[in-house]
């Protein structure tokens, strides 16, 4: 049997190697290594797409969301709202502006930010909340917006998994005061290599963000800020822009196959499929099946005999990181990222998997989950 893989990068080379080679070609003859016409236009494109007037490029997406946070002088003796069930990189942004992480549990069913976390979190010193549209499902972002505007703080999209996705017929990226983007390779609009960018509608927050990606250099060179190296290069820029003309059929397909996943996997023993709440269209950057307590990992290994990978998002919350040790987190204090951590699969998705290979994984899993909760009494998840 030929394995099906969580991601397989050498089909997509295969499938798009003369575009791609083409685009390539182009930057080339273009002669311009750093810079120029195809960054702007790729954040004017890209900045169409979610909906805001500006976008800009940086180097990765953990860079987009600290240096939006710089840009707002968030720093030492500032509390920033995270949740705990998110890459480390939501609160790794937080921690290199000096500011404090301050973690939020989530919902049970979507694994996103909980409302009433947030609420109870917000301190006088709380100057923005990142709520993350984790595995491509859009957070609830009215009631928390109401929440921060009446706390007077800012709120900062984490939107490395939702390229695309929409909250009420409207795209992320452009639901908040700005939102930071990851580009690496996996991601629903992956570059070839590292890349990110931060959207928003706030000239002046563009302005900053322009400055900071480049060592703070005005004209004249003078340098205005304490910057970074975080440029977003041409070449990603040129591969970018073309593969944002077929990110949206990408995403259909994303949502076929986690459609069929949904629909097939529904009332399987010891699992279940993730919640989509009615106002949200989500693209499906993963799809974290919830395998009852224990069993998640000897479904992986099964799964993995019979060639099938999957994935785990995330073995481990934030507060449980040892990054972090530092912190004054203990294990017990956020129960539902931590219940989630040791339940969910993602199961391989991607707009290039064949029916077959969805369909092989469908029936593994079911084989798998008949076999381990036979004879014992399955547990309901709730
Ligand atoms: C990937 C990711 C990031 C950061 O992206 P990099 O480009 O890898 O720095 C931030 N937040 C989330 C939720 C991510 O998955």
């Amino acid at each position: 049997m030929i394995p099906v893989r969580y991601v397989n990068f050498q089909r997509f080379s295969a499938r798009y190697g003369d575009e791609l080679h083409a685009v390539f070609a182009r930057f080339l003859e273009s002669g311009t290594y750093s810079g120029g016409p195809e960054v702007g236009e790729f954040e004017h494109a890209f900045a169409q797409y979610c909906g805001t007037r500006f976008a800009v490029g940086v180097a990765n997406g953990l860079e987009a969301l600290e240096l939006t946070l710089r840009a707002w002088r968030v720093g030492p003796g500032d509390e920033v709202i995270v949740p705990a069930n998110t890459a480390v990189q939501t609160a790794l942004a937080v921690v290199h502006t000096g500011a404090r992480v301050v973690l939020a549990d989530v919902e049970p069913d979507t694994g996103l930010l909980d409302l009433a976390a947030v609420e109870a979190a917000l301190t006088p010193a709380t100057r923005a909340i990142v709520p993350v549209h984790l595995y491509g499902h859009p957070v609830d972002m009215e009631p928390l917006r109401a929440v921060a505007t009446r706390a007077r703080v800012r709120v900062l999209e984490d939107a490395a998994h939702a390229h695309g996705a929409r909250y009420r017929g409207r795209r992320c990226g452009g639901l908040a005061d700005a939102a930071a983007f990851s580009f690496y390779p996996t991601k629903n609009l992956g570059a070839f290599g590292d890349a990110g960018c931060v959207t928003t509608d706030d000239a002046a927050l563009a302005d900053e963000l322009r400055l900071l990606r480049a060592c703070g250099l005005t004209t004249g060179y003078r340098h205005e800020r304490l910057g970074y190296t975080s440029r977003l290069d041409p070449l990603q820029a040129a591969l970018l822009r073309w593969k944002l003309a077929h990110l949206d059929a990408w995403n259909d397909r994303r949502r076929e196959l986690a459609a069929t996943y949904r629909a097939e996997l529904a009332g399987i023993p010891g699992l279940i499929v993730p919640a989509v709440r009615p106002w949200a269209e989500p693209v499906w950057y993963a799809f974290p099946a919830r395998v009852q307590h224990g069993l998640r990992d000897d479904l992986a290994r099964a799964l993995l005999e019979d060639g099938i990978e999957t994935n785990v998002h995330y073995r481990l919350p934030v507060h449980l990181q040892p990054c972090f040790a530092g912190q004054p987190w203990h294990r017990g204090d956020f129960p539902v990222s931590e219940l989630r951590a040791d339940s969910l699969l993602s199961l391989p998705l991607d707009p290039f998997h064949t029916a077959d290979e969805i369909g092989r994984t469908i029936a593994a899993v079911r084989r798998t989950m008949d076999r381990l909760c036979a004879g014992s009494q399955a547990v309901s998840l709730t």
